[in-house]
């Protein structure tokens, strides 16, 4: 059962928690016009033996959404831990029971002409909704370098993860699709390799991992850092975090695109190059099947990272 049938989805909206079908901004809403927002993207998944749904690493989202926060000169109202409850909350009143996609949001919401950040009310939303996969992730996609460049620390800066940001996302993935490609890996300004439209990305070369630091403008992605415990911790494959150039992609061994909703996709190809044999890869393989027992709670060793939703107690942290 994916959800109970007579309960409308909840949202939290600007302090009340109300059905999402009534959560509206009026259209001179100041994010709306300027892209003034910040956004989160969480999973939850439903462990069918444990009868149970896990946020996943949803204390970690909420602390880069302050962060998010504090690089827009917005206030948020609540703690971290108050808005996992809180949206904890909004999962069980909702009565989902199927894996699910939180989104929570701030923005400038003043009805207002005039771009700035500051003197300007700010407000927040959080909305749940029943969610499968954003992209195939049984095949190895193919990509493309994209002509769209990633917005610098010092334009738009990517570690804040900004609405009005995403239009650089937006550019490079349609261009991919329409390219042919399934999606795009963006260069930053000086030619290294940042990520994909919405993804980190870890390149495989000689049994070592690579991915761009943060420091060539990538956001500090959760599962980005899952992955990297999960390879040294698990499969013990070591990890650097380095900058990578973009032909390097070319002659890897392994390459893959990771994310909350990506989750781990591996790549088959780079600009028309072949990676490995154009499948999914050992390592990616291996690392997919760690992973979802990982966000499924089926891991006690990685339990801290799941927080279960459809009962109050918590499981016993084992490290
Ligand atoms: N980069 C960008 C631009 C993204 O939008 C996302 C998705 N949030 C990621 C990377 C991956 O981050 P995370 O693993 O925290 O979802």
């Amino acid at each position: 059962m994916e959800k109970e049938q007579d309960l409308p989805l909840l949202c939290y909206f600007e302090g009340n928690v109300i059905p999402l079908a009534d959560a509206k901004i009026g259209i001179l809403t100041h994010a709306f016009s300027y892209g003034t927002g910040f956004f989160e993207g969480i999973r939850a998944y439903y462990n069918e033996d444990h009868k149970q749904l896990y946020m996943f690493r949803a204390l970690e989202h909420y602390e880069r959404f302050e962060q998010s926060a504090r690089i827009l000169m917005i206030s948020l109202k609540k703690s971290a831990q108050e808005m996992v409850d809180l949206t904890g909350e909004l999962l069980r009143r909702s009565g989902i029971q199927s894996d699910a996609y939180i989104r929570p949001m701030g923005y400038k919401a003043d009805e207002v002409i005039g771009v700035r950040l500051h003197d300007l009310r700010d407000e927040m939303y959080i909305t749940v909704q029943p969610f499968g996969n954003y992209i195939d992730i049984d095949r190895a996609l193919n990509v493309g370098v994209s002509s769209w460049k990633r917005t610098d620390d010092n334009m738009i800066p990517a570690r804040g993860k900004i609405t009005g940001a995403y239009v650089n996302s937006a550019f490079a993935k349609s261009e991919a699709i329409l390219n042919g490609f399934d999606e795009a890996i963006m260069l930053d300004s000086e030619g290294h390799v940042s990520e994909g439209s919405a993804e980190n990305l870890f390149m495989f070369r000689n049994g070592v991992a690579y991915t761009p630091p943060v420091t060539s403008n990538i956001l500090e992605g959760i599962t980005r850092l899952t992955l990297m415990t999960l390879l040294r911790e698990d499969l013990g494959i070591p990890v650097y975090e380095r900058v990578i150039d973009r032909t390097e992609l070319y002659v890897c061994d392994e390459l893959l695109l990771c994310g909350t909703g990506a989750q781990i996709a591996p790549v088959g190809s780079v600009d028309h190059r072949q990676i490995g044999n154009g499948g999914v890869g050992p390592i990616a393989r291996a690392l997919q099947s760690r992973y979802f027992d990982v966000v499924k709670g089926n891991v006690p060793k990685y339990s801290h990272w799941c927080t279960p939703v459809l009962s109050e107690t918590r499981q016993p942290v084992t490290i």
